[in-house]
Formats: C-alpha cells, structure tokens, sequence
C-alpha cells in the first residue's frame, strides 16, 4: 500500500512536469514543480507545515492552542487545514484586495478571517503587524495560548524548503538541474531552494522572477529597493527584504510585467491543460527568460504556486482583464461571451 497518513504527510512530492512550450520555445527542458497538487492546493502547504512542526517542537504552539497568520491567503489555507487536522483553531489577518476565492477557501476551513485594507508594511495597520498584535492580546489574557506563524521572518519556512522542495528538485531531476527560477512572496521557496542546491551543486544558476510592482528586481540588480508599475499577480512581489529572502542565492533578476507573465497563464491552459495562478506565469516567464540565457540544451526548473480556479473571477474573467488593458485570449472572449 501506498498511503500518506493525514494531511501533513500528504504535503510535497508532487510531481515535476515537462512544459511543452517553454521547452520547444527555447530548446531546453524546461520543467515546473505542479505546487498546486499541494492537498491544500499551493506551495504554501510546505511553509504552513514547516512553520507548524517548528513551533510543535519549540512548545510555541502548545496542543488545542491557536494559529494567528497574515497573509494573502494561500499560507492561511494552509495552516487552518492543518489547524482542523492536528486540533488547532486559526485566526487569519488578510489583505481586503485578494482574490474571493481564497478568502471563502480560508472561510469554509473554519478560521476566524479579518480583513485589512491593504497598507505599506510601515503601517501599524500592515496585515502582519495586525496578526501580530492579535497574538500578543490572546497571549496576556491566556499565557501560551497562540502562535504567531510569522511566515516573512521566521526562517523555518525556508529551511523547510530547503529540506524538502530542493531535494526532491534534485533527485526528480538525476542532479541534471542547470538553473532554478521563481517569484518571491516571503522568499521562502527561492531562498531554501537556491541553498539546497548551491550546496549540492554550485554551478546551478539560481533566478528571481519579480512581478511588477515588486523592489526585489532593482534590489538584487542594483541594491537599492525600487518599485515600478504594478501587478495583478497576488502572493509575490515584496517591497523590503525579509528574513528569509535576506541569504537567497541569486545570480539574476528580473521584472516581469503582467503583459508578459498573463498570456502564458492562458496557454499553459489552453494548450497544455494546466490551470495555474498570475505567480505561475511571472515563474515560467521567468524560466523562458532563464533558458535563454543559459541557452539550448540545459535543464530548467520552475514551479506551478498553486491552481488558477483560486482566481477565476479576475484571470479569467474578460472583463476584468480589458479594465486593466491585459490580453484577452479569443478563447476566453468566446467562453464568456459580453
Ligand atoms: N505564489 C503564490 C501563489 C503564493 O501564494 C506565494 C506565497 N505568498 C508565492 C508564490 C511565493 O512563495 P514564497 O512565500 O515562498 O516566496
């Protein structure tokens, strides 16, 4: 028999995909990490998990206690599906601007969800400042009684990576990876995974894939932290560099607008029957830009973050695309007709 006893075993070894187009584009294997097969349906079931059994083990979360997150939901759905599965109850803060799709996955978990206009990270109203907060009240009335996950700056969710997705990159790969490329939310994934395998073999070029709107980019580039135009991409693009991001090992960087990132969201569907989310695009946009720079023949590796139906009313959604003069493929116009 081949079972994985409960939710927390059921998280990673998912599967590596060849992408058909990517591949042929470039003369190069591009492959993508299918995250979304994740059981709570995003990579984030990795941090949520590593988060979680760090805190087990430290006595920070303490049986029956509460989870307190925030997050642009993915890493919340995480933690309240495991919350429901290890006897935990789970408080969420969110930004008001993510899509209604994660926030009624987050709903239906159970989870108290509270959320907050969408502010700079100086603000005392930031959504990781409000969950912060949130813990430290419950704390005074009930000593021990919640944890506050922390998913930007505490380090456990990168080593997790670090100890499960760049591996089983390696192994799924035979080691013939040549170069690795993602976006960044927290920076967990593409710092955890860049050590791995920096440290397995250095030779492998480790590259960010920066939505629009993020500093990251300019940041790695040039050193200074600078945003341009926007994005309708959620969960990644950063405006300070957080713990986990701080030690990433990164030779290249680039920002990628929606104009470039979206019409691959739309083929991998259409043509290889991929339905993922605006982060999955800027990650294979990412990996185009990466075989091309290191040219035909070398193996490259990205991720699928999680499923497109998480944003159905905005990435596949006509109208919402012409409101924000992004393509809109014939097919899509058809399916929805005005
Ligand atoms: N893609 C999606 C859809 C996400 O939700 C996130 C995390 N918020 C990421 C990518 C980025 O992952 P990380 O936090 O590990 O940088």
């Amino acid at each position: 028999m081949d079972i994985r006893q409960d939710f927390a075993d059921a998280v990673g070894r998912t599967p590596l995909i060849r992408l058909r187009r990517a591949s042929e584009l470039t003369g190069c294997d591009v492959f993508a990490k299918c995250e979304f097969a994740n059981p709570g349906g995003s990579i984030k079931d990795r941090t949520a998990l590593g988060l979680l059994l760090d805190a087990e083990k430290a006595g920070a979360l303490r049986p029956g206690g509460t989870i307190v997150e925030g997050t642009a939901g993915n890493t919340g759905i995480g933690l309240a599906l495991l919350g429901a599965s290890r006897g935990y109850r789970t408080i969420i803060t969110m930004p008001n601007t993510q899509s209604r799709e994660k926030i009624d996955a987050l709903r239906v978990t159970g989870a108290e969800v509270h959320l907050v206009p969408a502010v700079p990270y100086a603000n005392p109203g930031h959504y990781a400042h409000v969950a912060r907060r949130m813990t430290e009240e419950l704390n005074e009335r009930t000593p021990g009684s919640a944890w506050f996950a922390n998913q930007f700056d505490n380090t456990a969710n990168r080593d997790f990576h670090e100890a499960t997705t760049g591996p089983e990159i390696f192994v799924q790969t035979a080691g013939r990876i040549d170069g690795f490329v993602c976006s960044t939310g927290t920076g967990g994934t593409l710092a955890g995974v860049g050590r791995y395998l920096k440290a397995n073999k250095p030779g492998v070029c480790v590259a960010l894939a920066d939505p629009a709107g993020s500093a990251l980019a300019n940041y790695v580039n040039t050193g200074e932290l600078k945003a341009e135009g926007g994005s309708i991409t959620e969960g990644i693009g950063s405006s300070r560099v957080t713990a986990n991001f701080k030690d990433a090992p990164i030779n290249l960087a680039w920002s990628i607008a929606d104009a470039e990132s979206l019409p691959l969201v739309h083929a991998l569907l259409a043509e290889e029957g991929l339905n993922v989310g605006g982060s999955s695009g800027v990650n294979v946009a990412g990996a185009i830009r990466l075989a091309r720079e290191l040219g035909k023949g070398h193996t490259i590796v990205t991720l699928l973050a999680d499923a497109g139906t998480r944003y159905q009313a905005k990435l596949f959604n006509p109208e919402f695309l012409r409101s924000k003069d992004l393509p809109v493929p014939e097919w899509l116009a058809r399916a929805f007709p005005q």
